[in-house]
């Protein structure tokens, strides 16, 4: 596994604080800590420059929290307990993991399958967040994991989880989204008015960067890292997440593998560099960005249809660069001069 973790939310503070900075005395200010293997960021806007310590801390614990719950990195997670006993019994589990594996359930439901949690068998197959493996996995090893692949097999009865032997579940895919959600409310608790909450490119707003000024975050040109294409205005309250094959990837056999799985063919996914999803909360940018990824913009686009509140950018994995954007992205995405003509709407 290689490629940075960071840039996401390196990025986004970059576009925010030059924008704040070329006119106003005061401006927005960050903390960062690390949490589920990347980086969060939580930035206030001037008039809550004195909460930023305690809303960072509280955050802070919240993420901990949630990781100690849902890592598969982690042995001792529920997530890694209920793998632990698939096949066997039903865990009892926090109301937060259960919460997400609906949630988890329901995005697997609106995707039609793309967005799928219990891809886990195939994450590890392909060595996604782990050491690559030796070889590139054969069909028969594939075969053999798809059949492991299928949310609707998850039970969840009354606060306990099970799933059938062999199966595991990864929520590499939405557990920052929902952390962030988590932030949101958070924020909302302590009563501050203008926060923007980032977990490695998960991000959410609280209210107005100031008064009548919506917080901006810059939109990766993913070939070309140190580059954005275009900036997206997000109204209070609103979140926005990207999937893309550019900050984590496997390389096997000096090829370039995406880390997110085709559930339905159990290989990494192909043709599409970034996926960037608008949205009212953070679990559902999370969900449906990944989901996405795996749809591609065709197919996308018909989804979108049936959730008017969520939009996307999609940017195909091809040169020169391309940018296709549905309908309602247009009141969001501001391009940059050079990448206007590389703008295509998704009717
Ligand atoms: P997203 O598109 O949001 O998610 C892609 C990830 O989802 C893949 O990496 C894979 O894990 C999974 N996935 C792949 N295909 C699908 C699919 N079709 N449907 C659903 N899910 C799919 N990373 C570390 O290196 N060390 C850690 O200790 C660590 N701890 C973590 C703890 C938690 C609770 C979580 C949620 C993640 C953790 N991560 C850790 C993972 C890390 O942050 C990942 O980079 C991240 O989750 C991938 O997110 P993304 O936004 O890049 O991509
Ligand atoms: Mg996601």
């Amino acid at each position: 596994m290689r490629g940075s973790l960071y840039g996401a939310s390196l990025l986004t503070a970059a576009v925010l604080l030059a924008t704040a900075c070329s006119w106003r005395p005061s401006v927005p200010i960050s903390e960062t800590f690390n949490s589920m293997g990347t980086v969060a960021r939580v930035t206030v806007g001037p008039q809550d420059r004195e909460r930023l310590p305690q809303l960072t801390a509280e955050v802070h614990k919240e993420f901990s929290t949630l990781e100690d719950l849902l890592s598969t990195y982690q042995p001792d997670s529920e997530i890694s307990r209920l793998a632990a006993r698939a096949g066997q019994a039903p865990v009892r589990v926090s109301a937060e993991t259960y919460r997400v594996l609906e949630l988890a359930r329901h995005y697997g439901e609106l995707t039609d399958g793309a967005f799928d949690v219990t891809v886990a068998p195939l994450v590890r197959l392909w060595g996604v967040g782990l050491k690559p493996p030796d070889h590139v996995p054969s069909p028969d090893e594939i075969r053999t994991r798809l059949q492991l692949v299928d949310f609707r097999r998850i039970e969840l009865n009354d606060g306990t989880a099970h799933l059938p032997a062999g199966m595991s579940v990864d929520l590499g895919g939405i557990g920052k989204g929902y952390a962030v959600d988590r932030a949101f409310d958070i924020a909302g608790r302590l009563q501050i008015d203008s926060a923007m909450v980032d977990l490695g490119g998960n991000i959410r707003t609280v209210g107005q960067a100031e008064p009548g000024v919506n917080w901006t975050i810059g939109v990766r040109n993913p070939f070309e890292r140190e580059v954005i294409v275009g900036k997206l205005s997000l109204a209070a309250g609103m979140a926005v997440a990207t999937s893309g094959n550019y900050e984590r990837f496997v390389e096997l056999g000096g090829r370039r593998y995406s880390h997110i799985i085709d559930p339905r063919t159990g290989y990494p996914v192909e043709g599409m560099a970034g996926v960037t999803v608008v949205a009212p909360d953070a679990t559902m940018t999370d969900g449906l960005s990944t989901g996405l990824f795996v749809l591609g913009a065709a197919k996308g686009k018909e989804l979108l249809r049936r959730v008017p509140s969520a939009n996307a950018l999609f940017i195909p994995d091809k040169s020169p660069i391309e940018i296709w954007i549905t309908p309602g992205m247009k009141a969001v995405f501001v391009p940059l001069p050079e990448f206007s003509s590389s703008v295509r709407i998704l009717n």
